[in-house]
C-alpha cells in the first residue's frame, strides 16, 4: 500500500482517468476530507462541509479537483419558506 502523498490541486479537462503523478490509468479512489474553517479558508462554517479527494491507488498521490459536498443531516432537506401560499388546493 503505497504513502498518502500531499494534496495536490488539479484541474479536470475533458476527463480525467490517468494519474500525473505516475501516469495510472484506470481511475481514482475517493476520500472525504472535512475542511477547516478559519484563516486563509474561504469556508466560513465547516458545518459537514468536506472536499472529496482523489486518490491514486497505484502512487498514492492525492488530487483536489475542487469538488465539496455537504453531509448535512435529514433536517437540512426540509426547506421551510416564510413566503404566503398563493393557492389552496
Ligand atoms: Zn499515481
Amino acid at each position: 500500500m503505497p504513502v498518502l502523498g500531499e494534496i495536490k490541486n488539479l484541474k479536470i479537462g475533458d476527463e480525467l482517468h490517468a494519474c500525473p503523478a505516475c501516469g495510472y490509468e484506470y481511475g481514482f479512489h475517493t476520500s472525504f476530507l472535512t475542511i477547516q474553517a478559519g484563516k486563509g479558508s474561504p469556508v466560513k462554517s465547516t458545518r459537514d462541509v468536506c472536499s472529496v479527494i482523489l486518490i491514486c491507488p497505484e502512487c498514492g498521490a492525492r488530487f483536489d479537483v475542487g469538488w465539496r459536498v455537504s453531509f448535512s443531516g435529514l433536517d437540512a432537506r426540509v426547506i421551510r419558506t416564510t413566503g404566503t401560499q398563493l393557492t389552496t388546493l
